[in-house]
């Protein structure tokens, strides 16, 4: 039996199939979330409710736990970086300040010599004048975005004077990709320098939103490969401990590209809960809570399919499932369109 408590900064689906994982390693886990509705709060032993930026509730949260991690991105860094003078946080607040800004994290995966899609910085609405060589391109917010928010496609030079976008944030601008395919590497990193990868995950995304993923990926061995040694190069580098996830873009001409790196478990790898022997969220708090890591075995393979705004509405009245099929309903108060409200997994 552990005695170890674990405190979670966020409360939405990722905090909640984290806390499921917790409960199954008998690990306590605290949700602390400035939603007083949050999901996770249905799974977790307590519940902390309250500002990111709320020194006391932060401090309350230190004092009960023995480490602590996150399952979002966009926490305040003084935040992390004041309960890390406290407590152990993990993955390490210096490594989600690098990775929440875009513009910090594309510098920092090219000087890998890893390719990502062509990017610049842009603070004024003039710097977009000379680029036409970026279009067509998407103009992102350096951070703060997720789920395609703060995000502007921009098609040709004619369309950027009629742009009505607020220039107090800053944005990079990116070539848009001819896009073959989506895939997605989830790596576990333990403190030894120590891995497990899971294989690589296909993608598909509706109106910038993950819809559908599955593996096997259909992708050459060369991706397959490529794809795994970046991910476990780009954890390696960061010297993380736990889950991340790197999401790849492969153009027309079978280019491989880092898009984005997740530092935290991921909407790709729900699929693992029922496709192999220890789930993402599982290895996670292995890693963070320096437990026994136990080598990866697939089981099956596997497709999953969001369950976005009114489409759970089905599934939420004694629904017919098949054996091979696992339904979660993330239990969230309010259906809203756009919002992940649960997933469907089938194993093949
Ligand atoms: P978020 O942080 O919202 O996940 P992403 O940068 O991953 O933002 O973009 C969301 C989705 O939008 C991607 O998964 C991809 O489908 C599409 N997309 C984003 N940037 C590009 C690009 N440069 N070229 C082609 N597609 C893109
Ligand atoms: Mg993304």
């Amino acid at each position: 039996m552990s005695n170890i408590t674990l405190g979670i900064l966020g409360g939405g689906q990722l905090g909640s199939m984290l806390s499921a994982a917790a409960k199954k390693l008998n690990i306590k886990t605290i949700i602390y979330s400035d939603d007083k509705d949050a999901p996770a709060q249905n799974f977790c032993d307590e519940f902390l409710f309250a500002s990111y930026d709320d020194k006391e509730k932060i401090y309350e949260l230190a004092k009960k736990v023995d480490v602590i991690t996150y399952e979002f991105e966009n926490i305040p860094f003084e935040t992390l970086n004041e309960l890390n003078k406290l407590k152990t946080v993990l993955p390490k607040p210096s490594v989600n300040r690098l990775i929440q800004h875009r513009l910090a994290e594309k510098d920092f995966i090219n000087k890998l010599n890893i390719r990502t899609t062509r990017y610049v910085h842009i603070e004024d609405k003039k710097d977009l004048l000379p680029l036409e060589d970026f279009l067509p391109g998407i103009l992102k917010t350096t951070t703060m975005g997720y789920d395609g928010k703060g995000q502007y496609p921009i098609k040709n030079i004619d369309e950027i004077e009629n742009l009505n976008i607020d220039f107090k944030n800053e944005y990079i601008l990116e070539k848009l990709v001819k896009l073959k395919k989506e895939i997605s590497v989830i790596v576990t990193r333990f403190n030894n320098s120590k891995y497990e990868v899971y294989e690589p995950i296909e993608n598909t995304h509706e109106n910038q939103i993950l819809k559908h993923s599955k593996i096997p990926a259909e992708i050459s061995d060369k991706i397959f490969k490529q794809s795994k040694e970046w991910a476990i190069m780009i954890s390696e580098e960061l010297k993380y401990v736990g889950t991340l996830c790197v999401e790849f873009f492969i153009d027309r001409n079978d280019n491989l590209y880092v898009n984005e790196i997740a530092p935290r478990v991921h909407n790709s790898g729900h699929l693992t809960l029922n496709a192999y022997n220890i789930s993402q969220f599982e290895n996670h708090i292995r890693a963070v809570c320096s437990l026994e890591q136990i080598p990866l075995k697939k089981l099956s393979n596997a497709e999953m399919i969001n369950l976005i705004g009114n489409q759970i509405v089905p599934y939420r009245n004694n629904p017919k499932l098949d054996d091979n099929q696992f339904l979660f309903d993330y239990l969230k108060k309010n259906i809203k369109e756009k919002r992940k409200m649960g997933h469907l997994t089938t194993l093949k």
